[in-house]
């Protein structure tokens, strides 16, 4: 057993349910989770996951390309749990506000928040702790203190707010098991060539594949930002969410093809924002700019799943709306990807975030055996 499977194993053992109380509870509870726990491969299958953020991406430039402009879009579609109807932040349409959303767990303002609303490269000292006062955990803390492998892979260089955060001398000490030191991200990569990206991604990932990896593909606001969110099939925007399109088919067939992989992997693609044809993603009142895709593909998860219909007593549908994180139950959001991600895992949620930090977005059918059995053995 491998450092990163005995510290898994040792914080399933701590997440025993509030309700198992006493002794006798607790004992049978770690005689369950034993026998679930050996071989941990067997109760869940997932070792790696792998978080897609795709800039700007519109969810109706999906389905007006199409099955023919877009078969990976509709590869995840057809073999995976989505929606085109998730939601951004509530209040911020930035791209590195939204960002930090996803890897953090938190929505933007308030007191709970990350309170980073700044959308520029970074000044270099500064770090997301620093701008909000306090150490602001992230989907790469708790990766990395239970000794397993983590990466970003990002398109634009304000990204280097994550590096500056998270480096030897600003990542917190190591919370779990052995000491795996203050790095919290192993290896990131800044690079504007999406293609080339994805190439060098994909040599990492088949030669010693990270636990979890988050990728940027930034061609369909670069193309928004020059030419409009134009959904005309045939504009520039377009053209760039298809060659999106092609990126993500090298990385689901990287999957499907490399053996450590392949039956082993989660794919979540998501988005920071939409856009408007006229206005960038500015307008904060336009469904186009808060509108986003949220797509999961992969080890146990159900083809064809509509995410609101597998999760309709924990989160609703908005319509046309833009609900505030007060909603009593909120839409699904690209901030839900951090602690769905650490949940696929088998890992519990990051410290101070509030976007799913009950890990109750499931990706897997309420009614399949399977998942529901999975879902006992890591609670
Ligand atoms: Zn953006």
């Amino acid at each position: 057993m491998s450092t990163g499977e005995y510290s898994v194993m040792y914080h399933r053992l701590n997440r025993a349910p509030a309700t198992a109380s006493g002794l006798g509870a607790r004992f049978l509870f770690l005689v369950v989770m034993l026998m679930a726990t050996f071989p941990a491969s067997a109760a869940n299958p997932v070792r790696y996951v792998i978080h897609i953020s795709v800039d700007g991406l519109r969810s109706d430039a999906i389905t007006i390309l199409g099955h023919s402009e877009a078969p990976n879009f509709y590869r995840l579609r057809a073999e995976g749990a989505f929606t085109d109807n998730a939601r951004t932040d509530a209040h911020y349409l930035g791209t590195l506000p939204n960002h930090i959303s996803q890897l953090t767990g938190r929505g933007v303002k308030g007191d709970s928040g990350h309170n980073y609303g700044d959308n520029r490269s970074p000044p270099r000292q500064r770090t997301l702790h620093s701008n909000k006062g306090v150490y602001i955990a992230s989907v790469f803390d708790v990766v990395h203190d239970h000794g397993l492998s983590t990466a970003l892979y990002a398109g634009k260089e304000k990204f280097q707010i994550f590096k500056q955060s998270y480096n030897r001398i600003n990542g917190a000490p190591d919370k779990t098991g052995a000491d795996d030191g203050r790095n919290k991200i192993d290896h990131y990569v800044y690079m504007e060539d999406s293609r080339k990206l994805v190439s060098n991604y994909i040599n990492a990932m088949q030669s010693t594949p990270y636990h979890y990896s988050f990728l940027h593909l930034r061609d369909p606001d670069i193309a928004g930002h020059q030419h409009y969110w134009d959904v005309t099939p045939g504009s520039a925007y377009m053209a760039a969410v298809a060659e999106v399109d092609h990126l993500l088919g090298r990385v689901l067939d990287m999957v499907t093809n490399t053996p450590a992989l392949s039956g082993h992997t989660v794919v979540i693609v998501t988005a920071d924002h939409g856009g408007t044809y006229g206005s960038n993603h500015t307008i904060l009142d336009s469904r186009k700019n808060y509108t986003i895709p949220f797509y999961v593909w992969g080890a146990g998860v159900p083809g064809g799943a509509d995410l609101y219909a597998i999760n309709s007593g924990t989160r609703l549908n908005p319509g046309n709306g833009r609900p505030l994180y007060t909603d009593p139950i909120q839409p699904i959001r690209e901030g839900d990807a951090a602690n769905l991600a650490l949940d696929l895992l088998g890992l519990g949620p990051i410290e101070g975030s509030t976007i799913n930090f009950a890990q109750d977005l499931t990706v897997f059918r309420k009614q399949a055996v399977s998942a529901s059995k999975r879902k006992e053995c890591i609670r």
